[in-house]
């Protein structure tokens, strides 16, 4: 598995039509594949331990996909990962009145995470070139000066100022698309409703959603082209089988957490010195 093969740095697009959601790469089976993931889970525990000690960069991971396409279970199974010690999850969901009354990134920018820290975005201000371009939400509460058809594409430039604004400032973000096909959503919908203990994940508006699968592909196309750099590249995860893409998450976060280098601090000669004073008079109570 090589995880440039479902990189997006700017080199090259993304259609939705060319990619195969039930990819697995090199692995036939779930079995296959937990070997490398038990491995990744192992090194991003240790990562993760230095990122937090350096206390310099913080890493925000964003996830966005179409409904039930294992969004919340990828994050369930990075975290199995992870000190919770140092690790944040924040959903975006609609946005309360509060929120509303703010641009569009003011909520993400108060959720991210602190140096040496990583923080998970469950959705995140994507929702805002996606949902709200599908749903023309966006009509509601800005001034008419601030409303054009070229509205996405001014949000797509502010976008990618914004996360290089991030990066230049110690934020390495990593993007997960999770793709699944619509026969696919359809089966765990279905699932959804027919296993009572699923029943809670099932609400009304998915079914609105998936009427609107089409838009929200094209949406999503347009969105990740147009936001795909070198300093925030997106990573399209074929998602129709879950364990593949658990693999390949674990596989990208621990990719970036190595380029990271992160470093336990090394104390300096007067610490180390002192070290050994406390050390010896402890050693003589
Ligand atoms: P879920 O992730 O299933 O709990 O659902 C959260 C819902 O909130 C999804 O339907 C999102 O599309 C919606 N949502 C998130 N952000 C926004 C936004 N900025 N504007 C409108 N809806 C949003
Ligand atoms: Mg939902």
């Amino acid at each position: 598995m090589n995880i440039k093969d479902y990189c997006y740095d700017g080199d090259r697009k993304f259609s939705p039509k060319n990619f195969n959601t039930a990819d697995t790469a090199e692995y036939k089976k779930k079995r296959d594949g937990s070997v490398r993931l038990m491995e990744n889970l192992r090194k991003m525990a240790s990562l993760q331990d230095k990122l937090y000690a350096e206390n310099k960069e913080s890493v925000l991971i964003i996830f966005q996909a179409m409904d039930a396409a294992g969004k919340d279970s990828a994050i369930k199974n990075v975290m199995s990962g992870m000190n919770p010690h140092g690790v944040s999850v924040h959903d975006f969901k609609s946005p309360s009145s509060e929120e509303l009354e703010h641009d569009y990134l003011w909520r993400a920018n108060r959720a991210l995470p602190e140096r040496g820290n990583i923080g998970i975005f469950n959705r995140s201000y994507y929702e805002d070139v996606l949902v709200v371009k599908v749903r023309q939400l966006h009509r509601f509460n800005l001034p008419s000066r601030c409303v054009d058809d070229d509205i996405f594409k001014r949000r797509y430039r502010q976008i990618n100022d914004y996360e290089r604004y991030l990066y230049e400032n110690g934020v390495r973000i990593i993007k997960l698309f999770l793709n699944i096909s619509k026969d696919e959503q359809k089966a765990r919908f279905l699932a959804r409703i027919e296993n009572q203990e699923k029943n809670w994940k099932f609400s009304d508006s998915d079914i609105k959603e998936r009427t609107l699968w089409d838009q929200y592909q094209t949406a999503y196309k347009e969105a990740i082209n147009a936001t795909s750099t070198s300093y925030a590249p997106w990573y399209v995860i074929p998602a129709d089988k879950k364990w593949f893409s658990r693999v390949l998450i674990s596989e990208i976060i621990v990719n970036v957490l190595e380029d990271i280098k992160p470093q336990y601090p090394v104390l300096s000669k007067e610490a180390t010195a002192l070290l050994s004073e406390h050390r010896q008079q402890l050693l003589n109570e």
